[in-house]
């Protein structure tokens, strides 16, 4: 805990909104493996080493119990799984075989869990996901024999910041909602793990925050997601602030119709990685799906799913939505989401190299194969099925992926528009495909040239940036001069943007026609947009188009739509 009790403040990228006082916990460094074989420690017994391990082992087991007991949903099955594999007689034989031949305990566990995991991975499906089980519980143990905090979210009684270098999926497997105020990392950027699971369990954050380094376990700090500040020790202001943030009006339920308050009909769709996300989409009221992440069919295999594979885990998706638009995303492999019989790992710049639609020029087959499973699926289903491509860069490309779809029989061919040569001549991309959906994380790192994965560029990587805004009213525009039938080719944003709502407006104002977000965020975009008439939504995006600064685009905006006050946004 600090010493000082002066308000120190910290700055960073605030990428979920929200304004909490609450005591830091830092999340455990991550465990450096145990030496290789290492002996047993000097003067110790095989049999001390088997009891010290055995403890070790019961220790972690019953902490597991004990937590999955006071957990409830998804977090008090992954503890009781954790729990049983910390339990399990096997691992502790082999380990305890490798200490009665001199193994040190820490050692032993890690080697013997080693196997099991592999073992399980080769067994591949459901066996092959409990390695993480077994990978996870062999630390916890290595960390209870050092008596060091094991690795993951820490856990405490009272409801915490979570401070960390950078969230990765795993550890938020656990995170529970009601623990943790909000989080604050010193790394990461606005399309983090940690920013998109935060807006998605609606908890305050703040990435790229400089210098938190220096927040210990204890510092009372205050953490503004909407302004993305940090201040320990805070005082009445940030009291004030965060109590008016606590008193925050209720969001309404999104009820499935989006719109202006002039009545202007704005679509809200979701967008969806699985089948789970498309039943959760449709319960939250989604109006289709504006974005179907495929590779959730692809990520974590070695090998191309085969043809009723791919089709049953997209008519999963299509079935929830029937008579309604569900746009797919052909596979985007690459950069970050490599995949290893698609993508190559030398490339010395993936997010420039061969990934999204361009692996179909490296390796030709998957894509037609992938769209002849998608038509499949429509076919089976009563859901309006439209198609694009990622990363489409050119005319040429537009024209070809079109024509890939007519041959797979998909009648409404579409590009995300990610690189801004497709912003640019988004007039002749749209001569050649129905419609165009802005991915608005590529656009911003491609416009900025700014990794999207770096925290130090956070600042760059920020959708409000001017300059990739005027490259969405291009893009509109484009759709707006190629018509098609029975009005202009629709364009709509399918990045994180959509769901930031004062973003929202100014995306309608540019000339965007659908908006499609992560589900949690349908309420909070679909009750800003019911405050503005589709006139002050242009005036509001030119004000952000003016202006000379992310900052000063977003500070503009929002000064213009005090709901988001109100609700706390
Ligand atoms: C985007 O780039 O905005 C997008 C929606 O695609 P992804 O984040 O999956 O790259
Ligand atoms: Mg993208």
């Amino acid at each position: 805990m600090s010493t000082t009790t002066e308000p120190t403040a910290f700055a960073g990228v605030g990428v979920s909104a929200g304004r909490v006082i609450g005591p830091v916990r830092r999340m455990p460094e991550p465990l450096a493996p145990p030496a290789d074989g290492a002996p047993l420690p000097d003067g110790a017994s095989a049999e001390a080493e088997s009891e010290r391990l055995t403890a070790a082992t019961q220790a972690v087991a019953a902490n597991l119990k004990e937590r999955a007991a006071h957990a409830t949903g998804d977090a008090a099955a992954v503890l009781k799984a954790t729990a049983l594999m910390a339990a399990d007689r096997t691992l502790l034989k082999s380990a305890t075989r490798l200490v009665a031949s001199g193994t040190s305990a820490e050692s032993a566990i890690w080697e013997a869990a080693d196997a099991v995991a592999t073992q399980l991975t080769a067994l591949g499906g459901y066996m092959a996901e409990r390695a993480t089980d077994v990978l996870d519980v062999r630390a916890r143990i290595v960390a209870e024999l050092r008596g060091v905090p094991a690795p993951g979210i820490p856990d405490a009684d009272e409801p915490f910041v979570l401070w960390a270098v950078d969230l990765a999926p795993a550890d938020t497997a656990t995170l529970d909602p009601t623990k943790v105020r909000a989080l604050v990392t010193s790394d990461g950027g606005p399309q983090s793990h940690t920013a998109i699971i935060a807006r998605a369990l609606g908890l305050p954050a703040v990435v790229a925050a400089t210098g938190t380094e220096a927040l210990a376990d204890g510092d009372l700090v205050f953490v503004d997601g909407i302004d993305g500040a940090i201040v320990r020790n805070p005082g009445s202001a940030e009291e004030q602030l965060a109590e008016a943030y606590a008193n925050r009006a209720e969001l309404p339920a999104f009820d499935g119709a989006g719109r202006l308050a002039d009545g202007t009909e704005v679509p809200l769709l979701s967008n969806v990685g699985s089948g789970e996300d498309a039943v959760a989409a449709a319960a939250a009221n989604a109006q289709g799906v504006g974005l179907l992440r495929t590779e959730f069919c692809f990520l974590g295999k070695d090998t191309e799913p085969d043809h009723e594979e791919q089709v049953a885990a997209y008519r999963a998706v299509f079935e929830q939505f029937p008579g309604r638009k569900v746009v797919v995303r052909t596979l985007d492999a690459g950069a970050d989401k490599p995949l290893p019989f698609l993508t190559d790992d030398s490339e010395p710049n993936p997010a420039l190299g061969v990934r999204g639609y361009r692996t179909d020029l490296a390796t030709p087959g998957v894509l037609s194969r992938q769209l002849a499973a998608i038509a499949d699926a429509a076919e089976a289903t009563a859901a309006d099925v439209w198609t694009m491509a990622p990363m489409i860069s050119t005319p040429a490309e537009a024209e070809r992926f079109a024509a890939l779809c007519a041959e797979a029989g998909l009648k409404t061919p579409g590009v995300m528009v990610e690189v801004p040569s497709a912003a640019v001549l988004a007039p002749q991309l749209l001569q050649r495909v129905e419609f165009a959906s802005i991915g608005t994380n590529d656009l911003t790192q491609y416009t900025m040239a700014a990794d999207r994965q770096l925290g130090a560029l956070a600042e760059l990587n920020d959708p409000w940036q001017p300059a990739v805004l005027h490259l969405i009213r291009t893009t509109c525009d484009g759709g707006a001069a190629a018509s098609g039938r029975p009005a202009p080719k629709p364009v709509g944003v399918c990045g994180e943007a959509a769901a930031d709502p004062a973003l929202a407006v100014v995306l309608v104002g540019l000339g965007v026609a659908t908006l499609s977000m992560n589900r949690r965020a349908l309420p909070a975009v679909a009750a800003i947009l019911r405050t503005v008439d589709a006139a002050t939504a242009r005036r509001l995006a030119d004000l952000a188009l003016a202006a000379g600064s992310a900052t000063e685009a977003k500070a503009a905006v929002r000064a213009e739509l005090p709901d988001l006050d109100r609700f706390g946004l």
